[in-house]
């Protein structure tokens, strides 16, 4: 199991798996760009904290899981939001680049379905 990332500096992807020896400084391994500059020593141990327990919870939710069958369904959003609501949104944290974000999706949807505006027509 695997967490992504993106560069906040040159946008490339990465893993979070990539940024846990402290000695690397918790940098992007592209650019160099410093992810948390002024925790640079703690910060690979909390992605390592991150990582486990996203580990433990999937572990736990399907051994739950086969224990009770259709006899307990677990509420998703319970469990999804507050995980998801720790995670801020692109562009309330970086306008610029979220808006070059949405430009790039913009133009991947666009070359994706060439016949999406010919449809509307
Ligand atoms: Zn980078």
């Amino acid at each position: 199991m695997s967490i992504g990332a993106r560069c906040g500096s040159c946008a490339r992807e990465l893993l979070l798996g990539q940024l846990l020896q402290s000695s690397d400084g918790f940098r992007c391994p592209f650019c160099g760009f410093a992810f948390a500059p002024a925790y640079a020593t703690v910060a690979p141990g909390v992605a390592a904290r991150v990582m486990a327990a996203q580990a433990a919870l999937v572990t736990a939710l399907a051994e739950l899981g086969s224990m009770t069958g259709d006899r307990l369904r677990l509420d998703r959003t319970t469990i999804l939001d507050p995980i998801a609501n720790t995670l801020p949104e692109a562009e309330t944290k970086q306008p610029a680049l979220a808006r070059e974000h949405r430009a790039r999706w913009w133009a991947r949807d666009a070359a994706a379905q060439p016949t999406q505006t010919i449809s509307h027509r």
